[in-house]
């Protein structure tokens, strides 16, 4: 059985994301979407947050399974025995990140190997960032991220 495991910090999860995630979907018979605790990046919302709004995201898709992250990414990739981590990759700005981290992946475990999915088109300038910044000011961001992550984002800012 081949095992995928796509990590994020997901603050929130985007139809960027959700492009990645139903593509690797099929490319894989289990795909575990790894929701990271990540306190460095001051998330808007909390892990448990984060992760509920995955969930109810991905509910339809039957071979996913959304788990929380605190470990490093192929440690996590052992414990739940996936041979590969799935990255999606917009711009060539992404690049550079993507590039170090798997090097710093391969470096630290040799057999877990990463694929790259390449957005389409109209999601390559979405990012959770700029929909957390277009909603604090009261941007439309209903093109960007499902009913249920705009309802949450909404509340968030005491809408
Ligand atoms: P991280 O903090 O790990 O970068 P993110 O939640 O920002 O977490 O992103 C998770 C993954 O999804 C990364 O591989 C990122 O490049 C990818 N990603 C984010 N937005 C998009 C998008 N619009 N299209 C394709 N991939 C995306």
């Amino acid at each position: 059985m081949k095992v995928g495991y796509y990590p994020g910090t997901f603050d929130p999860i985007t139809y960027g994301h959700l492009d990645i995630i139903t593509r690797a979907a099929n490319l894989f018979d289990k795909l575990y979407v790894a929701v990271s605790y990540n306190p460095i990046k001051n998330p808007l919302f909390t892990t448990q947050e984060r992760v509920d709004l995955v969930k109810s995201v991905l509910i339809s898709i039957e071979n996913i399974e959304v788990v929380e992250s605190k470990i490093l990414t192929v440690e996590h990739c052992k414990q739940l025995g996936a041979s590969h981590i799935v990255r999606g990759l917009r711009a060539v700005t992404d690049y550079d990140y993507e590039f170090q981290l798997n090097s710093i992946n391969r470096e630290i475990s040799s057999e877990i190997d990463t694929v790259f999915l390449m957005t389409q088109g109209k999601y390559s300038f979405l990012s959770s960032s700029s929909v957390r910044e277009l909603a604090q000011f009261g941007g439309d961001i209903s093109s960007f991220v499902p009913d249920i992550v705009r309802i949450a984002i909404d509340k968030k800012f005491g809408r």
